[in-house]
């Protein structure tokens, strides 16, 4: 393989997608590598939240029926335009509320314990709100989470095997909750194959796709998955705390919600405010409350951007983003003493958005990297990770970033940094 410069300047100009950069704002001076963590700033998305402010100021209560998108219908127009990066049908899919309430009121929902069939199947690599809004659940069912959360082993810390979770699926397990994408590894899991084989067992399976929305297609129609829920604020741009989105799969538009709240009402009945709670047969009956339309706002433009990218297009430059790390980093950085390895799956196609670099002194390392004016993030242990985003990065960051690690470990320069960390790294 080609380890020079100008190898990576070749690939650029080859790039389709080389012309989004400028429709973001990126950081003076910085190799931003962390977008599956919190995604760039588009340049309009000024120019939306300020139409927000100013129907806000301008039509006051009226902007809910007038606003140029109404703010009534807002949740419902967001999730027309993530409807097709997921596969689904519009009435599926609703941006509301944060990933972690959308996973309580989607459980609550689809977890209904009786008889033996009192389980919930997971895994122990999830990120850790998902296991902990899991075992909220299974207490509020008066159960008890040790006995019925079972989560799947990893056999190496870092991956899950399909077969396994497979293997734990039985007569006993009511609802799967796995994320799409492992956060540390990047593991993108075999969703459609690990829906068939829960459907076999009448087992109702959903999926946190907060790390590959925005970066990898998927068909959840297709799949006949149950039901997911995503945030927004990764891959998909839209900003610190931005509103999630949840699917849920139209044969179960009957399904009473099991977190109800007036936003959930039938909609044009939603003004009528009656007592008795009856859900509008869509996904935007899993809504609770008024949508927080100035955050949520972000992602018109945001969505507007990945819909005209292409989501195809997006994993396409993504996996070659990726696969040229790897290979760079088998290619300088293996070897003694840079000896860093791989936590990512080899198979592009089983692997997301993050390369996960795996080196002792891994904290400190990352800290010199950021010295440089790179961003990657750090997950305990040694785990370094380092996000090319299709739409903003380029294939020369990438060679920068396998370079800049070389120096570092060349002239000890991690040497100068502590081991302590600080609150969020
Ligand atoms: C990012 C992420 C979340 C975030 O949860 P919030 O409720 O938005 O704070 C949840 N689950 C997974 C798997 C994530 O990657």
């Amino acid at each position: 393989m080609q380890t020079d410069e100008q190898f990576s300047r070749k690939k650029d100009q080859e790039d389709t997608l080389s012309n989004f950069r400028h429709k973001f704002f990126i950081p003076e001076n910085t190799i931003y590598m962390d977008g599956n963590s919190l995604g760039l700033m588009p340049k309009d998305t000024h120019t939306v939240v300020e139409r927000i402010l100013d129907e806000w100021k301008n039509l006051g209560i009226r902007g809910w029926l007038e606003g140029k998108i109404p703010w009534f219908y807002f949740a419902e127009i967001l999730g027309e335009k993530m409807a097709p990066v997921v596969g689904a049908d519009h009435q599926e899919v609703i941006c509301t509320g944060t990933t972690t309430v959308n996973i309580h009121s989607l459980i609550s929902t689809f977890y209904n314990p009786f008889n033996n069939k009192t389980k919930i199947l997971a895994d122990e690599l999830n990120f850790p709100t998902d296991i902990y809004a899991l075992r909220s659940q299974i207490e509020l069912k008066g159960l008890q989470p040790e006995k019925e959360l079972i989560l799947c082993k990893s056999r190496d810390g870092l991956t899950l095997n399909e077969d396994d979770i497979i293997d734990l699926m039985d007569d006993k397990t009511a609802v799967i909750l796995l994320p799409s994408v492992l956060y540390r590894s990047g593991q993108l899991l075999d969703i459609p194959r690990l829906t068939r084989e829960a459907h076999k067992k009448d087992i109702f399976i959903g999926f946190d796709c907060s790390h590959s929305v925005g970066v990898v297609p998927h068909y959840f129609d297709d799949w006949e998955v149950d039901f997911a829920m995503w945030c927004s604020y990764k891959y998909l741009n839209g900003g610190p705390g931005c509103p999630a989105f949840l699917y849920v799969n139209k044969r179960h538009f009957q399904k009473s919600p099991g977190m109800t709240g007036w936003f959930g009402y039938v909609k044009d009945k939603q003004f009528d405010l009656l007592s008795h709670f009856e859900h509008e047969k869509n996904a935007g009956g899993w809504q609770i409350s008024s949508p927080s339309i100035l955050s949520s706002a972000t992602l018109e433009v945001a969505l507007d951007i990945i819909n005209e990218a292409g989501i195809q297009n997006i994993r396409e430059k993504s996996k070659k983003l990726t696969s040229y790390l790897i290979d760079l980093v088998y290619e300088i950085l293996s070897d003694q003493p840079y000896s860093f390895t791989i936590g990512s799956p080899e198979d592009p196609d089983k692997r997301s958005g993050h390369v996960a670099l795996i080196r002792k002194d891994g904290l400190r390392v990352n800290k010199a990297l950021k010295g440089k004016g790179v961003i990657p993030d750090y997950r305990p242990e040694n785990l370094i990770r380092v996000a090319p985003a299709a739409l903003y990065n380029s294939f020369n960051e990438v060679w920068k970033v396998v370079n800049y690690l070389k120096q570092i470990i060349d002239k000890k320069e991690f040497e100068h940094f502590s081991e302590e960390r600080s609150a969020i790294s």
